[in-house]
């Protein structure tokens, strides 16, 4: 029987447990542990890899933004580039309305015309499109690379990784608690819900309430364009009425249905009806004629009732953090979100601006009561 002794330790090794590992410098020994072989294995290799900052509720742009920011001084310190610009373009079709809402309503979302649409992503029809706006912000992340270089900062700080390692079982002992995989322990003092899908799950094991975090499926295919040639610098297209999004990738198209349909935690596989709906939907709009797909992958977006995440000291279980309930968010807002959570983790300034800091305060896991968290 191995036992690992630490201080903090994190349940879950995606990119919500390592850029808060990343984040972590001088609280003592602590140790991420993740269930499967491989890290970032679920959700976080699963994106679209976008960072969008006029995407989502005011909380999460706030976060986005900080974030940006963060993101652009972790590319100067390991020089390479993680972001690349893909302006976004939201249209609105014949079908659907919602965009003279998201224009009036969202800093950074510029109207612009249907021909402007046109000429900067051609394979939109003009017939079928009847308003366009731009998000000239948004960006592509190398998620790989982010992910890398937050492992590799994790490691320089300390953090010990130990893979194949599911917490299935905890006891609470004097200093704090005894977590075991199977025959495996290991110590900690406090504890941090990172585990994604499964974040209710972990909760139980630790005798701590639920919040309602429900994972919901999300499908991506990558398929060829079989009605005209793609160019590598399109912006992305999103239908404002949320019946897709596409974009380039590799001289292909990756597109997304968007569909939110509630799935259990478990290794989620796309589906066959929703790879064929988002070709039917992306070719209704588009020039594209979508035909095979390449691949097709589908992940878990997991958020409580409210659709923002659930962050900071359980109010009822004093060792027990919980980073969780991301969303369709988790990439864009990590670096921030890190950021913030270890400093409220560690009970010391986040260095981050009031108003970051007071959108942050909304993802107490405080806010819930019994008619919520389920
Ligand atoms: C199709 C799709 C598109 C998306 N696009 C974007 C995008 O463009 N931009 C964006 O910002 N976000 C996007 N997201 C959302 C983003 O991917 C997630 O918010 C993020 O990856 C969540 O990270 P996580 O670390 O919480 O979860 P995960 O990556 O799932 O990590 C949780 C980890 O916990 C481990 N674990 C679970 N239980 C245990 C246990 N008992 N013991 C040990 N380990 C355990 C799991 O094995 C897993 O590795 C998208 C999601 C999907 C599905």
């Amino acid at each position: 029987m191995d036992t690992h002794e630490a201080d903090i330790v994190i349940i879950g090794g995606g990119i919500a447990g390592l850029s808060l590992a990343a984040a972590l410098k001088g609280p003592g020994r602590v140790l991420l542990l993740e269930a499967e072989p491989s890290l970032a294995y679920h959700t976080s290799s699963r994106s679209a890899a976008q960072t969008q900052p006029t995407y989502g509720p005011p909380a999460i742009r706030e976060v986005t933004a900080a974030a940006l920011g963060l993101l652009g001084e972790i590319e100067e310190r390991i020089g390479r580039r993680i972001l690349t610009p893909r302006p976004l373009i939201w249209c609105e079709f014949e079908d659907g309305g919602g965009l003279a809402n998201l224009s009036l309503t969202v800093p950074g979302v510029v109207p612009g015309t249907v021909e402007e649409a046109v000429r900067r992503l051609p394979a939109l029809r003009a017939d079928v499109l009847t308003g366009a706006a731009f998000d000239e912000g948004a960006k592509q992340v190398d998620v790989a690379a982010l992910l890398a270089h937050y492992e590799r900062t994790a490691i320089a700080h300390g953090v010990e990784i130990v893979r194949d390692f599911r917490v299935d079982a905890a006891v609470r002992t004097g200093g704090g608690w005894i977590i075991r995989s199977g025959e495996r322990t290991a110590r900690a003092a406090a504890v941090v819900n990172a585990s994604g899908a499964w974040a209710d799950t972990t909760a139980a094991i630790f005798g701590v309430a639920p919040k309602g975090l429900v994972p919901h499926r999300r499908t991506v295919t990558v398929a060829r364009a079989e009605g005209m040639p793609v160019q590598p610098d399109w912006p992305m297209a999103v239908d404002v009425g949320g019946g897709f999004f596409f974009r380039v990738e590799d001289g292909a198209i990756l597109a997304s249905p968007m569909e939110e349909d509630p799935n259990p935690a478990e290794d989620a596989v796309a589906r066959i009806e929703d790879v064929e709906r988002v070709k039917r939907r992306v070719n209704a709009a588009t020039h594209l004629q979508l035909g095979d797909s390449l691949r097709s992958w589908a992940g878990l977006r997991t958020h409580p009732y409210d659709g923002i995440p659930v962050v900071g000291w359980d109010p009822d279980e004093p060792t027990f953090f919980w980073l969780a309930g991301q969303g369709g968010y988790g990439i864009q807002t990590s670096a921030a979100l890190a950021r913030l959570a270890a400093a409220s983790l560690l009970r010391t300034p986040s260095g981050l601006d009031p108003a970051t800091e007071a959108a942050f305060s909304t993802f107490s896991p405080a806010r819930f009561d019994a008619s919520t968290a389920r």
